[in-house]
């Protein structure tokens, strides 16, 4: 089966993980949410008072946590799992938005969650959204795609999540949180957040969640066939 994988990178706040998440679904693809994972990596730092500063204490930690999905038997959502404890709900407070920027851009962190994310799409067939996916976690990705959006669409999108999960936060706070980590992610000194050279700029402004996800299976689709094309040539030539 020849399958691909799919990098969404973009600013915080774009809508690329509801996007990832339903293209997997129709491509019957594994979906990971990077930022889950660095916004778990955020709790554990924060639970366990571990200094950025210090690399010895930072590579400890990182040794002692283990990050993993799964999917909730009755929201069938695909939640994130801290060292075998449901986190999901936690990670998505604005305590951890506020924080998981600064995590992020710890060399130290970037190498574990790189090195494990690298991992879990070596078969391929995975939908990956992030900051650093079409660049450095998967250079050789399939389709990349790039989002941005209007800041001020991003921010009531975001108001209207936290919301949903019981969190009334104000706009001018949300736009601030937005503005702190598209400028610490767009200038850390690894991995920083850029659009790579071939993925495709999607402003998603004004299209619907509808209309991402199709034109996104729909770029993945021609992929696909070129990888089967690919495929079936090297194996005729076999
Ligand atoms: O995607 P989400 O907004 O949940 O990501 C939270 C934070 O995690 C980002 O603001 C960024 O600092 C960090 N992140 C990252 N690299 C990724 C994914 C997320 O640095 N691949």
């Amino acid at each position: 089966m020849s399958s691909i994988i799919v990098a969404l990178d973009g600013y915080s706040s774009c809508g690329k993980s509801t996007t990832a998440k339903l293209v997997a679904k129709q491509l019957h693809y594994a979906y990971i949410d990077t930022g889950a994972m660095y916004r778990a990596v955020t709790l554990y730092f924060l639970q366990h008072h571990i200094s950025l500063t210090n690399p010895r204490e930072v590579r400890k930690a990182l040794d002692d946590i283990q990050i993993t999905f799964r999917r909730h038997p009755v929201t069938k959502s695909n939640d994130t799992f801290l060292n075998g404890l449901n986190v999901e709900s936690e990670i998505r407070k604005m305590f951890i938005s506020e924080q998981v920027s600064e995590v992020s851009a710890v060399v130290e962190v970037r190498h574990a969650m790189v090195a494990q994310q690298q991992k879990m799409g070596k078969n391929k067939g995975i939908v990956m959204d992030g900051r650093d996916i079409g660049t450095v976690v998967f250079p050789n990705a399939e389709l990349k795609i790039f989002m941005t959006a209007d800041p001020l669409m991003r921010a009531q999108r975001r108001q209207d999540e936290l919301l949903a999960k019981g969190e009334l936060v104000g706009l001018p706070e949300i736009i601030a949180n937005l503005e702190k980590r598209d400028y610490i992610d767009t200038h850390r000194a690894e991995s920083p957040l850029r659009q790579a050279q071939d993925a495709i700029l999607v402003d998603n402004t004004f299209m619907t969640i509808d209309e991402q996800v199709e034109m996104v299976v729909r770029l993945a689709d021609e992929k696909i066939g070129q990888a089967v094309r690919r495929d079936r040539n090297s194996s005729t030539y076999e």
